[in-house]
């Protein structure tokens, strides 16, 4: 399984790079580590996903309001916030290969190693026991299984503990207890552990002496509270109510791999719900319930989607979950949904001697909101709608095609259109349909190789529609109107053209099924 998953994830980099969606950045020089560019249709699937996240959070609630704070903040906004003394990463070297890793991930790998040997287990019990297998009672009762959960619970702990109470030797011990070579030299000749700040960090103005050391923001949250009374105040806003943001975050990733599910330079949408203390809880609940939905509608199949509950909680949240989607490498973090308490408000009222509150005139008293934040990065987002739309299809004709099953809502290029030949007005007739459509859609022109090649090319971008215009439309007016997903094509009036496709591929469609 793991191969075929590894599989699907190369060859998703590898379409993605060929059809103009996803670059390596500055390629040219041989691009740069966990960095990327979005090509043609990458930023335009970029862009309509923000559209969608922003339609559904600011534009679908009264109480949600949207802004877009600088990249650039008060450094003191990073010592409030806690970023600048615990924004951390454990880090260990190997002396030989002069590698750098994380040392949790280290541990996190070997851990992974054993839950391999149980799915082996269970895999060989499969077989062996056909269609009576019960894997529930097999994995509660056999030997070898409650050995290694009992393993992998025992240096679970150990990790746990040492990451709480900062000891990072006894990180170090651990990684040596199992005899973690690195994959590299494959020596165990390791360094001591060090705490690495996630932080990037640059000099604000030009001299040097005097400059002052400001970050690049690792989260965009911080630009949300920061401005909290500003918007609260200018829009007379009344608790409970949320401020959203879409902007880039920066975190300096030691492991940044995995394509853009993990990068350098990423981009976040999230969102701040102030509440009121007490009833952070409610809407919690309410938020990931909601969330959840916003995922669902989109198609991509109710099983790639579970929530996963976090029992070690930040020092600031009283409950926290993560949206997890079953990505190429298995279900991994794609959204956050988090009960922040007041901690970021109080901490910047602390730091600022400004007070950050709101005056409920039902209770005819100040209080410090509660905050419920979700956050989600917009590139993992993309991922996953990539993954679940990679499709090696055969089709009936026997012909293989591969097909991005992109929601309508969401692909690049809505429509294409297709004179059926380059000749006896056709041309002409097409663009004349253009001319129409592109002010409804983002359309694309194709006149190049046969209809069959065109199609393949539209399918391999994930256009949902083409249009093609052939020598009867110049006498019935009718064009042919092809599914990507189906195949199937159907004659419509090109009167009814305009219609027909904005109700195929509106983001309309998506946000009154919320
Ligand atoms: P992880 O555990 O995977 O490092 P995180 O818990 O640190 O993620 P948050 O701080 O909760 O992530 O950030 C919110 C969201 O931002 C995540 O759910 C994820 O979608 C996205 N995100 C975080 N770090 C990165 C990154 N380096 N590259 C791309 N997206 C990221």
């Amino acid at each position: 399984m793991a191969n075929q998953d590894d599989n699907l994830l190369k060859k998703i980099v590898a379409h993605a790079k060929e059809y103009g969606f996803v670059f390596p950045s500055s390629e040219i020089y041989d691009g740069l580590g966990a960095a990327y560019d979005y090509g043609q249709y990458g930023s335009e699937l970029k862009n309509n996903i923000k559209n969608f996240w922003w339609k559904a959070m600011v534009q679908m609630h009264e109480n949600i309001v949207g802004i877009d704070a600088a990249i650039f903040m008060h450094p003191t906004t990073w010592k409030a916030s806690g970023h600048v003394d615990a924004f951390n990463d454990p880090l260990i070297d190997n002396k030989d290969s002069k590698k750098r890793y994380r040392a949790d991930v280290l541990i996190e790998e070997y851990i992974a190693k054993i839950e391999g040997k149980i799915k082996k287990e269970v895999q060989k019990a499969a077989k062996r026991f056909g269609d009576s297998f019960d894997e529930t009672q097999f994995l509660a009762t056999n030997g070898r299984v409650i050995e290694y959960n009992a393993q992998i619970k025992s240096i679970n702990d150990r990790m746990k503990s040492a990451m709480e109470t900062e000891q990072l030797n006894e990180l170090k011990t651990l990684i040596e207890d199992l005899g973690i070579a690195c994959p590299v030299s494959g020596s165990k000749n390791w360094t001591e552990v060090r705490q690495f700040n996630l932080m990037f960090s640059t000099e604000l103005g030009s001299l040097a002496e005097g400059a002052n050391t400001i970050y690049l923001r690792p989260e965009t949250a911080q630009g949300i509270f920061v401005n909290f009374l500003n918007v609260q105040k200018t829009g007379r806003m009344k608790i409970p109510f949320g401020i959203a943001q879409i902007g880039k975050a920066f975190r300096n990733e030691i492991i940044a791999r995995q394509f853009i599910f993990r990068m350098r330079e990423f981009e976040q949408m999230e969102m701040q719900f102030f509440v009121k203390p007490g009833e952070e809880m409610k809407w919690y609940d309410h938020w990931k319930e909601k969330r959840i939905q916003w995922h669902k509608i989109l198609g991509l199949g109710e099983d790639n989607y579970r929530f996963h509950d976090h029992l070690n909680l930040a020092h600031y949240a009283n409950a926290a979950c993560d949206i997890e989607f079953n990505f190429p490498m298995g279900f991994k973090e794609l959204e956050g949904i988090h009960s922040r308490t007041d901690f970021d408000l109080k901490a910047h009222e602390e730091h600022s001697g400004k007070k950050l509150q709101f005056f409920d005139p039902q209770e005819n008293q100040n209080y410090v909101p509660y905050v419920i934040e979700t956050s989600i990065g917009l590139d993992r987002m993309f991922l996953a709608i990539m993954s679940a739309s990679y499709k090696n299809e055969t089709l009936e004709d026997g012909s293989e095609r591969v097909v991005l099953k992109i929601p309508p809502a969401l692909a690049p290029v809505k429509v294409a259109v297709l004179p059926l030949v380059k000749k006896d007005g056709l041309s002409e007739k097409a663009r004349e349909i253009l001319e129409t459509l592109k002010f409804h859609f983002n359309c694309q022109y194709d006149e190049k190789d046969a209809i069959g090649r065109r199609y393949r090319r539209q399918d391999a971008i994930g256009t949902p529609y083409c249009v093609t215009i052939d020598h009867d439309t110049l006498q019935d007016h009718s064009v042919t109107l092809r599914d990507r997903d189906t195949t199937k094509q159907e004659r419509i009036p090109i009167s009814e053209l305009t219609n027909r496709i904005e109700g195929l591929v509106s983001i309309n469609t998506l946000l009154q099924k919320l």
